[in-house]
């Protein structure tokens, strides 16, 4: 890990805002809500911002009560309003005035879908559309920070054998996801390709894209919805008791997601793609951290499974045999320099964002908490 220190970084960008202005009016951020979203805000309210968030029902206060907590504990300000992704003009009132807008709304659901198409590819492309579409008739925008995902840069852990430089870096696009393949990913891919093709076809505001890997960490809430959530508390289902597919992922804690998002807002000379991951880490990995961290009470997993057993109940767990055969047994390798040069990013380590969400979940009773077993 290279470049500034978090502090001097902040720092710099708090002198580049000052310099372009873009957090001097207010800051819209859709999705508000959201896992990331809600770290996003919390941080723009503590550097005094005023922050329009969108949601889909604000009066839904199971999902905003943390964001009017965190509002009250800060100097910034915060309101709340209604839009829906998929309902052209949703953002227009939110947005008009701001000079800088964080899109981050798109359904994160990559398991077990039904209707990808409705569920998560109309949301993202159509949603990105609209947001785009409104900056477009706003006159005060001046950036659009984008909320991408790795799932952009790739799909298939096996691409990673067709790069250059053997990691996936912010050259990199997934061009092997399909609406029927991987259609998550599929739907980040063509959500930021065609926002910057919205970009380029106009010169008023610029577009900052972020590329986070699969983000870990405490939730701010804990009805927090994302996938994310879902993943680390199958830990403690039960799910993994027999063991766990060869599979890899790339980490990075929400916090850290956060920050990149406001330096990528903030920082004057923040341009293009970036890619936002700690480390690689695999569910064998994952299992052992918290293992380490929480006692041997937990049905954590205790060996790979070979993978033709794993690609024959591929269907039952909610994946593909094709995800299979094309992720399960490839290791994965990412790139992040860029992040950590031009936001001055210094990102904590992946196992702390494994270990500080599951306490998360401990503290806010969604795992039950289970007495190291003794002598372990
Ligand atoms: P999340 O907690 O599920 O947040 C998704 C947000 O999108 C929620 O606020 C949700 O609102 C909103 N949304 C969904 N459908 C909508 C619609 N039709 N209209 C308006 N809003 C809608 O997920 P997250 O993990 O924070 O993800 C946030 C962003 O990060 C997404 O763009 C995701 O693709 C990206 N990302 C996430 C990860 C990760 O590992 N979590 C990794 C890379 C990129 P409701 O609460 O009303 O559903």
């Amino acid at each position: 890990m290279g470049g500034k220190t978090a502090e001097s970084g902040t720092a710099a960008s708090d002198r580049e805002a000052d310099e372009r202005g873009l957090a001097s009016g207010p800051v819209l951020v859709t999705g508000a809500n959201g896992y990331l979203a809600s770290w996003l805000v919390k941080r723009l309210l503590e550097r005094g911002c005023e922050v329009r968030g969108t949601v889909r029902d604000p009066a839904d206060t199971r999902k905003t009560e943390h964001l009017r907590r965190a509002a009250g504990e800060a100097p910034g300000r915060l309101s709340l309003s209604a839009a829906d992704l998929l309902a052209p003009g949703s953002f227009d009132a939110a947005m008009a005035g701001c000079h800088l807008v964080f899109h981050t709304a798109s359904p994160f659901i990559a398991r077990s879908l039904r209707n990808p198409r409705r569920q998560v590819i109309e949301p993202a492309i159509e949603g990105t559309r609209n947001v785009l579409d409104a900056a477009n008739r706003t006159a005060s925008v001046r950036r659009v920070v984008l909320t991408s995902s790795v799932a952009a840069v790739y799909g298939d852990a096996c691409d990673l054998a067709a790069t250059d430089a053997g990691r996936f870096d912010e050259r990199c696009w997934n061009t092997s996801s399909t609406e029927r393949h991987q259609p998550y990913s599929y739907a980040k891919a063509a959500a930021e390709r065609l926002a910057w093709q919205v970009s380029e076809s106009q010169d008023r505001w610029d577009l900052v894209t972020l590329n986070p890997g699969l983000v870990l960490g405490p939730a701010l809430s804990r009805h927090a919805g994302s996938e994310s959530v879902s993943i680390l508390r199958d830990f403690a289902s039960g799910l993994y008791r027999l063991g766990v597919p060869a599979l890899e992922f790339g980490i990075v804690d929400v916090r850290d997601v956060a920050e990149a998002h406001l330096r990528a807002g903030l920082g004057s000379s923040a341009a293009g793609r970036h890619l936002l991951v700690a480390g690689t880490l695999s569910l064998l990995e994952i299992g052992r951290i918290l293992r380490d961290a929480f006692g041997s009470g937990y049905a954590f997993p205790p060996r790979i499974l070979p993978t033709p057993f794993v690609r024959l109940l591929a269907p039952l767990t909610g994946v593909s045999q094709a995800f299979v055969s094309r992720n399960v047994g490839y290791p994965l390798a990412f790139d992040s320099g860029r992040a950590e040069r031009e936001l001055g990013m210094a990102f904590r380590p992946a196992g702390q964002a494994v270990v500080d969400h599951f306490r998360q979940l401990l503290d806010d009773g969604l795992v039950v908490e289970r007495p190291r077993p003794a002598g372990r």
